[in-house]
C-alpha cells in the first residue's frame, strides 16, 4: 500500500514550481490532491490532469490564500469533495525584492500578506478540521532567507523567519492531537521565482555547487507527510539547500 493512500492533501500555489512538484509527489504516494493557484488556471488544470492520468484524484481550485474569505471558500470546496484533510502544504509565495531604503509599504505588505498571513489563515482553518480528526500533517515552505537574511529581501526574509517561529508555536499547540507541524527551508531552487537571478557568484555559496530542483523539495515534503515514517517529528525546520546553511 502507498504511504498516502486514502489521504487528502492541500497544496497552496501548486500550479507551478515547487508546489507543482509537491502535488505530483504526494499524488504518487496515493494522496488525493487539491491544487490551489492564484491565476494560472490552465497550468493548475494541467497538474490535476497529470495526476488523474496517473490514476489519482485531483482538483484545481482558485483562491488568493492571503484573503480570509477566499481561504474559507477554498477549504469548503475541498471538504465538500473529500470530507477530510490529512496534509496541508503551505507553499504559495511571492517575492517583491528591493533594498530596504527603496522598499515601499506596498512591497512589504504584499509579501507579508501572502507568505506569512496566508500561512496563518490556511493553518488556522485546516487545524480546526485536523483537531476533530485527531491527526494531520502541516508542512510550511520557509526559506534559507528567513535564517540567514538576504540583501533586497527584508520583506521576504521577515515573512519566512515568521513562518519558522509560527511553525514551532503551532507544533506545540496542536501536538496533543497527533498533528505535526514542520517547515522546509529551500535554498536556491530553479523555478519561475528564481528565473533571472542565477549568477556564477551564487554557486560559490552553495557547497554542492548547483541549484536545486523542485523535486528535491518535494522529496522532503513527501517524507514529512508519510505515516509512520515522520510521525515523531514536529516543530522542526529542514534545510534542503545544497548546504547553504549549516547550523
Ligand atoms: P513560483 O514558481 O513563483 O510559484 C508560485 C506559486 O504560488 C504559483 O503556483 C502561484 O500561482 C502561487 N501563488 C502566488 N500568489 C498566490 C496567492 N495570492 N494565492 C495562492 N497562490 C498564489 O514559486 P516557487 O519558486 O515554486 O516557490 C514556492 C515556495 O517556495 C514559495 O513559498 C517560495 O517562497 C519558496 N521558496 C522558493 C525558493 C526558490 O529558490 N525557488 C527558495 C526558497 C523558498 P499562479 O501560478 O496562479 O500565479
Amino acid at each position: 500500500m502507498k504511504a498516502l493512500q486514502d489521504k487528502v492533501a492541500i497544496v497552496t500555489g501548486a500550479s507551478r514550481g515547487i508546489g507543482k512538484a509537491i502535488a505530483l509527489a504526494l499524488a504518487s504516494e496515493g494522496a488525493s490532491v487539491a491544487i490551489n493557484y492564484a491565476s494560472s488556471s490552465a497550468a493548475a488544470e494541467a497538474v490535476a490532469a497529470d495526476i488523474q492520468g496517473m490514476g489519482g484524484q485531483a482538483i484545481a481550485l482558485q483562491a488568493d490564500v492571503s484573503k480570509p474569505d477566499q481561504v474559507d471558500g477554498f477549504i469548503a470546496a475541498v471538504m465538500e469533495k473529500w470530507g477530510r484533510v490529512d496534509v496541508l502544504v503551505n507553499n504559495a509565495g511571492i517575492t517583491r525584492d528591493t533594498l530596504l531604503l527603496r522598499m515601499g509599504l506596498e512591497e512589504w505588505q504584499a509579501v507579508i500578506d501572502l507568505n506569512l498571513t496566508g500561512v496563518f489563515l490556511c493553518t488556522k482553518a485546516i487545524s480546526k478540521i485536523m483537531l476533530k480528526q485527531k491527526s494531520g500533517r502541516i508542512i510550511n515552505i520557509a526559506s534559507v532567507a528567513g535564517q540567514m537574511g538576504n540583501p533586497g529581501q527584508a520583506n521576504y526574509s521577515a515573512a519566512k523567519a515568521g513562518v519558522i517561529g509560527f511553525t514551532k508555536t503551532v507544533a506545540k499547540e496542536l501536538s496533543t492531537r497527533s498533528i505535526t507541524v514542520n517547515a522546509v527551508a529551500p535554498g536556491f531552487i530553479e523555478t519561475d521565482m528564481t528565473e533571472g537571478l542565477k549568477a556564477d557568484d551564487i554557486l560559490k555559496f552553495i557547497p554542492l555547487g548547483r541549484y536545486g530542483k523542485p523535486e528535491e523539495i518535494a522529496g522532503m515534503v513527501k517524507f514529512l507527510a508519510a505515516d509512520p515514517a515522520a510521525a515523531y517529528i514536529t516543530g522542526q525546520t529542514f534545510n534542503v539547500d545544497g548546504g547553504m546553511v549549516m547550523a
